[in-house]
């Protein structure tokens, strides 16, 4: 037991009509959460942009993350150019960007990803993927680097909604491939984004800052817990499962 998450599943639940975490589900963003990939993604798309006209800084990459390659591309046309970008502009950006990514040495797994995957799945719980990537490289070595914890069938990316994060739509739709409903997951999450995104499908979220952002980007997001990185989280997690397994048999 921990007060700390007793304190986060009380939270919760007067937040939720009086329903506290069962977790049977745990949804993991991709980038900056598995992989540690984000450094490279924003440099990536600072040096594209630039190219195309549409400046912008590594750090601002970091606070976009989770939106798809799109959503990211007509925030800058509109900052720059007052309009949207154009399907076309879109498609070129975002292939140069993901193409240039590819140039770069892969990105390491995140350390202690594994061991919390380990973790999980051994606790018997469905492991999901929802990213805003499109990345395929990287989608791709899921399967490679991370060998039988992720189903294909359990993978929303990019392709697979309309509105990405923050809009609630990839976390529903991964509560709904893993047939679960809202309380019976948790997300693992990096981004402010992602974070909104997983609080407004009515997920308890772990924030783990794994990124150059302050904390409060992460919590004000409505983050339920925050770790510092990966490892602390799959480090924390015995004694997480435990308090949220308790505290769901007794209420
Ligand atoms: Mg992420």
């Amino acid at each position: 037991m921990n007060d700390k998450y007793l304190q986060a599943i009380a939270r919760y639940a007067e937040a939720h009509g009086g329903l506290r975490p069962a977790p049977r589900a745990v949804l993991f963003d991709m980038d900056g959460v598995l992989f540690d990939s984000m450094p490279l993604h924003a440099r990536s798309w600072s040096e594209v942009c630039a190219k195309y006209g549409l400046p912008m800084r590594p750090l601002e990459a970091f606070m976009h993350e989770g939106r798809t390659g799109a959503s990211t591309i007509n925030i800058l046309s509109q900052r720059h150019r007052h309009r949207d970008a154009t399907p076309e502009e879109v498609a070129a950006i975002y292939a140069d960007k993901c193409a240039l990514f590819n140039t770069y040495p892969a990105a390491p797994k995140m350390a202690g990803a594994e061991q919390l995957l380990a973790k999980v799945r051994a606790d018997g719980l469905t492991i999901v993927v929802v990213t805003g990537s499109g990345q395929a490289t990287l989608l791709r070595r899921l399967q490679t680097n991370f060998p039988g914890f992720f189903a294909e069938h359990l993978v929303v990316s990019s392709k697979d909604v309309k509105h990405g994060k923050p809009d609630p739509e990839p976390y529903l739709m991964g509560l709904a491939k893993a047939g679960v409903a809202a309380h019976e997951a948790l997300v693992v999450e990096n981004a402010p984004l992602g974070v909104k995104a997983a609080h407004a499908a009515g997920i308890f979220t772990i924030a783990v800052n794994t990124g150059p952002l302050p904390p409060e980007a992460l919590t004000e997001e409505g983050a339920d817990l925050l770790l510092l990185s990966m490892q602390a989280l799959a480090e924390a997690w015995p004694c997480l499962y435990h308090t949220l397994r308790q505290n769901t048999t007794l209420s």
